[in-house]
């Protein structure tokens, strides 16, 4: 770990100061004392053999169970922190069924240190032009109800962050964290292996294709999971002994059944199928004629949410409302899919090909604790929360789960931090996870604006398939349940026919007209949300609060109400440090450099470290900020520091987030003060001041 001290000069004029030395890092080693079975049955042979086994495994620091977008982020800030890990994933190649494809600033930020990924998105999405609106239609080639515009000048202030954000498809980004981790010396086992995988395999740190995590058993000492190949004929798993266990499996996670880990909130709150097809003709002609990111389409026949992920290349998704037991998944043939999707774009003169569908459930669900009985099975992503994806919390607050546990993981399994540390994560992610699936069930019922004002409350949709569901309907015949289920559908989807809203039926222009007066004022489904994409702040944990503070009112605290709040940059403990343009220059020979950084590169960037910054204002008076930061970095590792002293300094974790700042005058103190923010940062309450300091 690393204190690198800043000077800043107010207005943000960055001296090239500084000067950074790194701590030794304590290698690791595993203390693990794996849970033994007692079977009686095992010979001597086997037990002893087991027992080798084990042994051979006992280095493994972290077990990453599932490869998708937040357990790969994970093991690449691992990896950026010096730390391996292994990741097991259970499908054999990739996930190419789109999913998330709208990331927030800040998951672009986090992507922005992970060797230039944000770039490399920013290069390979397709041009805002292309999605930049919500569009509300009759037909995707019919009548235009209203756009809504959600990256106008004012949307994207070049302010507030050095990325902005992007719309890039999850089954294209997962590709690309492959490529960082494979840089990063993950090697991909990409076949399932028929024998037992050497530990100077695992202990490099693959990524494990077709193998499947089927059982675990935690104690207070460390994990035993085991895996197995998924792949048919092969039966031969193997045990492997962890410090700690990262569940990154998802929505359906079974490692946090295992865990025994509940999930509170409500539960399948809508159940949707989703058809990913390719057709260039339509893609052609939504950009000939209103190009978009959302198309909300309501007829008589169908309604659906059309998601072009790529208008140009012709990829859709097209999400359908599924209502079990009547509506079987099975009858959602490609055929079937492929008339939806002609009666969605309002002709079959275009050419569709179907590529996967696949049912999902929509929750509002966070785990009771991101952690199990005994600390070391560890929940992240859709595992520790699960979402309605209106407003596209999931990937992104997944994400940033992840670079929250990395630094703090790393920091532990060195041997730097007592586990106290690790325990935060929870502290400081549960509440985000929270707020966020409060606004994404604001936003959802914001989306449910426009629908409601065409007379198709889809609350009603879901009540009608209840009372079908329970008592009186469930005594009908089925095919009856079936018929009066259609029948009641199509009598409230014939509110958004044709005929009905046409300019000769008062009633359905009115209607038209209290559709786009909603989209004029901000009260439908938005894209952005500054203040809790940018704003989260975390109010306990890794941090030292500020006595008395006024609380931010941007953070997450604040009932959401699925409208537009704007981010107020902050240096409050527990905010993300707000992204200030640094302008370089040199001071001998005086020169200013064109090159522009952000406030945010101050801090690490990985390299095997973690940073710590420390930013203290230009000198006026003596060094004494600087003096304190020396000794308390001496006491807390080996650090030197370079810095410039004056009033205040703010602390920076190397997740961007400030960790103490005081506002204060140096003085004879400072050195007990900054010993005492450290220790209740790095929850290392022993590390006293030497009494000549104080
Ligand atoms: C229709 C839709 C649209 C969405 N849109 C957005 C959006 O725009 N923005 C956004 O931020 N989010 C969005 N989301 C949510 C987003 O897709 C998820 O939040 C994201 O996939 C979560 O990532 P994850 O890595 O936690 O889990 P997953 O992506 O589900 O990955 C889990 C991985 O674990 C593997 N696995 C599971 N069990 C095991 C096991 N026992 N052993 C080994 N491997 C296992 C799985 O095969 C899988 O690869 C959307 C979701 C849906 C359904």
């Amino acid at each position: 770990m690393v204190l690198r001290l800043q000077g800043i000069m107010f207005p943000w004029r960055l001296p090239c100061l500084r000067i950074l030395q790194h701590l030794q890092l304590q290698r690791f080693v595993a203390s693990e004392s794996v849970a033994r079975c007692s079977s009686k049955a095992m010979s001597m042979e086997a037990v002893q053999r087991r027992d080798r086994e084990e042994e051979e495994n006992e280095k493994l620091g972290v077990l990453i169970v599932g490869a998708g977008p937040v357990g790969l982020t994970l093991s690449i800030l691992l990896s950026s922190y010096g730390v391996r890990s292994l990741v097991v994933e259970r499908r054999s190649k990739l996930s190419d069924h789109p999913q998330a494809h709208f990331l927030n600033n800040r998951t672009m930020e986090i992507f922005r240190k992970m060797e230039g990924l944000s770039e490399e998105i920013e290069r390979k999405q397709p041009p805002l032009e292309h999605w930049r609106r919500f569009v509300y239609c009759t037909t995707l080639a019919g009548r235009v109800l209203g756009t809504v515009d959600h990256l106008q000048p004012e949307d994207v202030p070049s302010g507030r962050s050095p990325t902005s954000v992007a719309h890039f498809s999850q089954h294209h980004l997962l590709p690309l964290l492959f490529e960082r981790a494979q840089r990063l010396g993950h090697r991909l086992e990409p076949k399932a292996s028929t024998v037992k995988i050497a530990s100077s395999v695992l202990n490099a740190g693959p990524i494990l294709m077709g193998h499947e995590c089927t059982s675990i058993k935690s104690s207070s000492n460390g994990v035993l999971a085991s895996i197995f190949p998924t792949q048919a004929g092969i039966s031969q798993g193997q045990k492997l002994a962890c410090q700690y266990l990262v569940a990154a499996d998802g929505a359906g996670s079974s490692v946090r059944e295992l865990a025994g880990v509940q999930m509170e909130g409500d539960e399948n709150l809508q159940k949707l199928i989703s058809v990913h097809f390719m057709s260039k003709q339509l893609g052609q002609h939504l950009l000939d004629s209103v190009p978009g990111m959302l198309y909300f389409v309501f007829n008589q026949r169908v309604i659906a949410v059309i998601v072009a992920h790529n208008l140009e290349a012709g990829e859709f998704i097209a999400q359908i409302p599924f209502y079990p037991p009547q509506q079987q998944f099975e009858e959602f043939t490609e055929e079937v899919c492929k008339g939806i999707i002609y009666d969605a774009a309002g002709t079959r003169d275009i050419e569709i090909e179907v590529k996967t569908i696949k049912k999902w459930s929509m929750h509002a669900q966070v785990a009771a604790s991101y952690f199990d009985k005994y600390g070391r099975i560890i929940l992240v992503g859709d595992a520790a929360h699960r979402f309605p994806p209106a407003g596209g919390f999931g990937l992104n607050t997944g994400v940033q789960d992840a670079h929250n546990l990395a630094w703090k993981l790393a920091a532990v399994l060195k041997g730097q931090c007592p586990s106290a540390l690790l325990l935060t994560y929870d502290t400081e992610r549960r509440p985000v996870a929270i707020a966020n699936t409060a606004l994404s069930v604001a936003n959802f019922k914001a989306a449910m604006a426009v629908p409601a004002a065409l007379g198709l409350d889809p609350s009603a949709a879901r009540l009608v398939h209840k009372v079908v569901n329970s008592g009186v309907g469930l005594l009908l015949p089925e095919r009856f349940q079936v018929t009066l289920l259609d029948g009641l559908f199509a009598i409230g989807r014939a509110q958004v026919s044709p005929a009905f809203l046409s300019s000769l039926n008062p009633i359905g222009s009115a209607r038209v007209l209290e559709v786009q007066r909603i989209l004029r004022e901000g009260q439908s489904l938005q894209l952005q949300f500054p203040a809790e994409d940018l704003g989260f702040r975390y109010l306990e944990g890794a941090l030292v609060p500020e006595v008395g503070a006024q609380q931010q009112t941007n953070s997450h605290q604040n009932f959401p109400t699925g409208r537009r709040r704007e981010y107020l940059p902050s240096t409050q403990p527990g905010a993300r440090l707000p992204h200030f343009p640094i302008h370089m220059f040199c001071l001998n020979p005086p020169a200013t450099s064109k090159e522009i950084r952000s406030t945010l590169d101050l801090v690490s960037r990985g390299g095997n470290r973690m940073e710590f910054v420390l930013l203290v204002q230009s000198h006026r008076s003596g060094c004494c900020w600087g003096d304190a930061a020396i000794t308390a970095g001496q006491a807390f590792g080996i650090w030197d520091i370079f810095g410039i002293p004056e009033t205040g300094a703010i602390l920076v974790r190397p997740d961007d987030h400030v960790a103490w700042r005081s506002k204060a005058e140096p003085k004879a103190s400072s050195t007990q003060e900054l010993y005492l923010a450290f220790s209740k940062v790095l929850k290392k309450p022993n590390i006293q001041v030497p009494r000549f300091m104080q």
